[in-house]
């Protein structure tokens, strides 16, 4: 990379998102590690700069609230000296249940943290990308929005709604020189899927679904950062609206 970019990837305290920080980071990008949970980002841009790579992290920010995203890409600006032109919206929860027993309040949250955080995200960094005729933005769906999900029916639709607003925007955006995918990880070895294991909720452990993945193993957070750094250099300029799966083969 010839001259110096501003990365902000948001959940980026833990799991997928933290790996795709710390790539971020080692391939030159001044990387903003945002999070709700402060303690986390600050302990992977500390990783990060211990690495000899440019990373601050941005803790306590709730991607549901427009407020507190508009004010925290300001201070990226301002601590970084220049605008995000990378943006990976990693944030996520997700929710199981049975359909009639959602909540209005659980519906409303996973939609909040899901979809409205991409959505609030987006509108604040755009038109700094469109001033400087480039862009990448990368939201991070799901598998599950494939072929859906039983009792996960709140977040397979915020999801499924990620991939639209990726499809639509690259379409509206790209005679800017900003692209938009999406990357739907599935099955990543992380501590939101350790939760689940934990729950019960897998429907088997994390060894038995990885001897049904094709490739015979979970992904890692690595597998996730390493598409996510092809999609935001350079030589990915042509690609946008594209879905491009990162699933060992368990969706094709
Ligand atoms: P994770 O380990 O739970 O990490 C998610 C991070 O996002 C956490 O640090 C979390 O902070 C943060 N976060 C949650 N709500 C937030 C909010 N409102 N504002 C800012 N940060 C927030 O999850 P993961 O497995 O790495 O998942 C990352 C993304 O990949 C999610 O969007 C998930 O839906 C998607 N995904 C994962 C898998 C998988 O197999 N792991 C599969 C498909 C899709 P707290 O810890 O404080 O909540």
């Amino acid at each position: 990379m010839s001259e110096r970019r501003i990365a902000l990837v948001t959940g980026g305290g833990s799991g997928i998102g933290r790996g795709i920080s710390q790539r971020l980071a080692e391939d030159g990008f001044a990387t903003a590690v945002l999070d709700l949970n402060g303690e986390a980002a600050e302990q992977v841009a500390a990783e990060s700069r211990q690495k000899g790579h440019e990373a601050v992290a941005f803790g306590g920010v709730d991607v549901s609230d427009r407020a507190q995203v508009d004010d925290a890409v300001r201070r990226v600006r301002e601590r970084f000296g220049g605008p995000v032109l990378v943006l990976v919206n990693n944030a996520g929860v997700s929710d199981v249940g049975r359909f009639l027993k959602i909540s209005d309040e659980t519906w409303n949250r996973v939609m909040a943290v899901n979809l409205d955080g991409p959505f609030y995200l987006c509108q604040a960094v755009v038109p700094d990308m469109r001033e400087a005729g480039w862009g990448r933005i990368v939201n991070i769906s799901s598998s599950s929005t494939h072929s859906g999900q039983p009792f996960m029916a709140a977040y397979v639709a915020s999801k499924s709604g990620l991939v639209g607003l990726t499809k639509s925007l690259a379409l509206e955006l790209g005679p800017d020189g900003i692209t938009v995918n999406t990357i739907p990880p599935g099955f990543i070895d992380t501590p939101m899927l350790r939760d689940s294991e934990e729950r019960g909720l897998l429907g088997g452990s994390v060894d038995h679904h990885a001897e049904l993945t094709p490739v015979r193993r979970p992904g890692r957070p690595e597998d996730i950062a390493a598409a996510c750094s092809f999609l935001v250099s350079e030589e990915a300029g042509y690609i946008t609206g594209q879905v491009i799966g990162v699933n060992g083969g368990r969706n094709t």
